[in-house]
């Protein structure tokens, strides 16, 4: 109940061991064909370019922006937690010029202030995070990216913490490049990354990828303006996954399989149906953890439907109590980074994890550690006692 990794689907786990078979087998093939189909209904887009980077979610955050951004291209970077930190490093090794902003961690910026930026510093690509784990909080990006197709600038966003488990439009809010990771909202293991690419982010990703797969001679002059990477250059990976299947690197198997059982998942529920799922358990813990006399962190307004922030109160030690979670309970839940370490605890509900079971569950032996640890009195059900009056106000219709 972290921040992620989190439990995997059982039904993604089992496709794990399903036959390996070769990467132009035409089983294959279509399954590949059906998770970028399957991917488009998830990242609700109508882009062809839709597939999957193999590794982890920092492959698909790599793959975008040093496939989008050549040396010297002016990047915008807004940070308002850990992730935008890692935008900003990634575009500066792919040599851009970069801009960053910051919004105090546990706000989103205001739509408008990261426009003015834009129109001030005039950059080829926005790169901002949606969800940012590390401070909770989702930012609004439905004036930003029709503010950047307006400009002509590019917009890409890191969506592995938020997707599936809070609205995501990637068409209506002209995002040019998104990309996510399987391990929180999708309830899969870490390393496969979906990405998905506007047509203009295609467009400029041709330009850069003048090499095709492998029929470069040793030696043969690599032209300044190619993309900077060979296993993470999209136009190659885009040939690989369209139509001309043009050899790349070797697929990976199990986790293609993994991928593409994650978005069979989501899209069988309904999107709608998830982020509405995600919703609900969310309020609930909070709910649940404000009952046992928590203080949330962050913006609530904006936060994720996903995690949760609760400041750790003075009278415990915020590691023993996690410690004990964990050795005890077996529940894992997370504690943050920089200027949030030790002083925050962030609680998952997300993908196979966002349950009515798990969040009382999580809140009732929550409840034991802190009457145990803790100096001051607390009674150890009122959390889950609050969480139970929540769902029984919020009963769903049968
Ligand atoms: C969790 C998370 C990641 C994780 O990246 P990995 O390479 O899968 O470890 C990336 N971006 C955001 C916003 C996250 O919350």
């Amino acid at each position: 109940m972290g921040p992620g990794p989190i439990n995997a689907d059982p039904r993604v786990s089992q496709v794990l061991a399903s036959p390996l078979i070769g990467q132009f087998d035409p089983a294959m093939t279509a399954f590949m064909t059906q998770t970028m189909e399957l991917y488009r209904t998830v990242f609700r887009t109508a882009n062809d370019a839709t597939l999957v980077v193999d590794g982890t979610s920092r492959a698909g955050i790599e793959a975008a922006i040093v496939s989008l951004i050549a040396p010297g291209d002016r990047v915008l970077v807004p940070v308002f937690g850990r992730f935008g930190g890692l935008l900003a490093e990634i575009a500066s090794r792919a040599g851009a010029e970069v801009h960053t902003i910051d919004e105090e961690w546990g706000r989103a910026f205001d739509q408008q202030r990261v426009i003015d930026e834009i129109d001030r510093v005039h950059p080829r690509l926005v790169a901002i995070v949606h969800g940012d784990t590390a401070t909770t909080i989702a930012q609004p990006l439905d004036q930003i990216g029709p503010a950047c197709r307006e400009r002509g600038v590019l917009l890409y966003t890191d969506t592995t913490a938020s997707l599936g488990g809070n609205p995501f439009e990637m068409d209506d809010w002209c995002v040019d490049a998104a990309s996510a990771g399987l391990q929180k909202c999708l309830a899969g293991p870490s390393g496969a990354s979906p990405v998905s690419l506007s047509d203009r982010a295609v467009a400029v990703v041709r330009t850069r990828s003048r090499v095709e797969a492998g029929i470069r001679a040793p030696g043969d002059r690599v032209d300044g303006d190619v993309i900077r990477s060979n296993y993470l250059d999209l136009g190659q990976i885009i040939d690989y996954w369209g139509p001309r299947r043009l050899n790349h690197h070797t697929e990976a198997t199990a986790m293609l399989y993994a991928a593409r059982e994650c978005a069979r998942l989501l899209v069988l529920e309904g999107m709608d149906h998830a982020v509405a799922r995600h919703a609900r358990h969310g309020a609930a813990m909070a709910v649940g953890l404000q009952g046992l006399g928590l203080e949330l962190f962050g913006d609530q307004t904006h936060r994720m439907h996903n995690v949760i922030g609760a400041v750790i109160p003075d009278d415990v030690d915020g590691e023993a109590v996690r410690g004990m979670l964990l050795s005890r309970f077996g529940i894992e839940i997370g504690t943050s980074f920089g200027p949030l370490a030790g002083r925050i605890w962030r609680v998952g509900v997300m993908g196979y994890n966002a349950r009515e079971d798990t969040v009382l569950t999580t809140l009732a032996a929550l409840g034991a550690v802190l009457a145990r640890l803790g100096t001051r009195h607390r009674d150890p059900a009122a959390g889950v006692s609050a969480a139970q009056d929540w769902y029984d106000a919020h009963a769903l219709a049968d």
